[in-house]
């Protein structure tokens, strides 16, 4: 039997990656649904290739090219934001990848664990907003949530066969990103196009600058407290420039098992839809012998101030995490649309997260308006 998949975010760059797996792999996985926010071009091109059972375009406006190009097919097309729910309501598939980008992947991944399905998850976001209750409805309905992320695909892959052992704490590798080792005055002038190139993954535009602002890795630790449920102290981060060893986990003896390979997303991502096999592919591997070694050192969080906010938000919980999330989701769309300076980011999460009032333990609901208040004060502050 094969696995029947569920992309959410199928255009993105783990989207295409995951169907690069699907497509070497075809005895194991078909695809069941495609869902896009507004690449028609791309959607009509993977659903004609994949043919999948349902494609979402969530921007409404697209409806009818994408509806008229796959006419003809059995091809079944849904539009809006709503859409995403229902279809991740289906009964009709196996696993879903939620790799949509940001806040915007809660409410289908969401739906995905009412039915009981297996997530891999890649839209870390979902866990930086709303990781307690996402956590909690998937253990309650036995849910797998499998990290595609791959810090945390590799500290999962560390802790198999690990059940009963307390984990000391666990080391999540950062690369530095494209701006390791420079200070503010040079931060000042950088442009989204020097921050979109980063030196070991290439990546979304999103993350790519959460990556630059070492927002990414704050993030990763929030996200990283609700994976393996850990306290904020048990998580530390650590540059690693040459992105080999994708993380580590200390146990209580001492003893550090790491997780390493080239840095290429397909590999988490076919072993998150493959768990627990591992396939055989031909991904480049890693030679020790033409090592220039390893490299480790402490993050700046005086200079990349982002990841002082996040351990912030780490650790006071509640409605925090939520807020900085979305006070960034803003201030980096702020930033792409060279409305703000790079630094300029890291002033409108902070100052999101000295607005808007503490809630210590929020409903979904309460989540959603603290998201919503974010939003609308950060944009407030860059008048979009
Ligand atoms: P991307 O921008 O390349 O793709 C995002 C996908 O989400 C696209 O298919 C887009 O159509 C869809 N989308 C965007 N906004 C949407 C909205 N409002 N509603 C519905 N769909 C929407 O992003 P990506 O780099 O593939 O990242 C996806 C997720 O995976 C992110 O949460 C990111 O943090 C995480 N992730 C990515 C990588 C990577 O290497 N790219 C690595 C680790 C984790
Ligand atoms: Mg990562």
């Amino acid at each position: 039997m094969k696995k029947r998949i569920a992309i959410f975010g199928s255009t993105g760059s783990i989207g295409t990656q995951a169907l690069e797996v699907i497509s070497s792999n075809e005895d194991k996985f078909e695809v069941e649904i495609l869902t896009a926010h507004s690449n028609e071009k791309l959607l009509i091109e993977q659903a004609r290739k994949y043919k999948p059972n349902a494609v979402v375009i969530v921007n409404e406006k697209k409806y009818t090219t994408v509806k008229d190009e796959l006419a003809g097919t059995d091809v079944k097309v849904f539009a809006g934001e709503a859409s995403l729910e229902e279809v991740a309501a289906f009964d009709t598939y196996d696993m879903m990848l939620a790799a949509i980008v940001g806040f915007a992947g809660l409410k289908s991944t969401l739906k995905c664990i009412a039915s009981g399905k297996p997530v891999a998850l890649a839209n870390k976001e979902t866990l930086v907003v709303a990781g307690d209750i996402v956590m909690q409805k998937a253990v309650k309905k036995r849910v797998p949530v499998i990290p595609v992320d791959s810090e945390h695909s590799a500290i999962f892959q560390c802790l198999l066969g690990e059940t009963r052992n307390k984990i000391e704490k666990i080391i999540l590798t950062a690369s530095g990103g494209p701006f390791l080792g420079r200070k503010p005055n040079f931060l000042v002038n950088v442009k989204k196009e020097h921050a979109l190139q980063h030196p070991n993954w290439t990546m979304g535009a999103k993350i790519s600058v959460d990556s630059a602002t070492l927002m990414n890795k704050g993030l990763e630790m929030i996200e990283a407290r609700w994976l393996f449920n850990l306290q904020p102290e048990q998580i530390e981060v650590i540059v690693h420039p040459e992105s080999i060893i994708h993380s580590m986990v200390q146990f209580e003896d001492g003893s550090i098992k790491a997780q390493m390979g080239p840095p290429d997303m397909k590999l988490p991502i076919q072993y998150a839809l493959a768990f627990p096999q591992r396939i055989p592919n031909d991904f480049p591997r890693y030679d020790f012998t033409r090592s220039d070694g390893l490299h480790f050192e402490k993050p700046d969080i005086k200079t990349f101030r982002n990841l002082a906010l996040a351990i912030q938000a780490l650790q006071k919980g509640g409605n925090v995490p939520c807020v900085l999330n979305a006070a960034n989701e803003i201030a980096v769309y702020g930033f792409l649309h060279n409305r703000i300076g790079f630094l300029d980011m890291m002033e409108i999460v902070e100052r999101a997260m000295d607005k808007i009032p503490f809630i210590e333990k929020p409903t979904l609901e309460e989540y959603f308006e603290s998201d919503a208040a974010a939003r609308n004060f950060a944009a407030s502050l860059i008048h979009i």
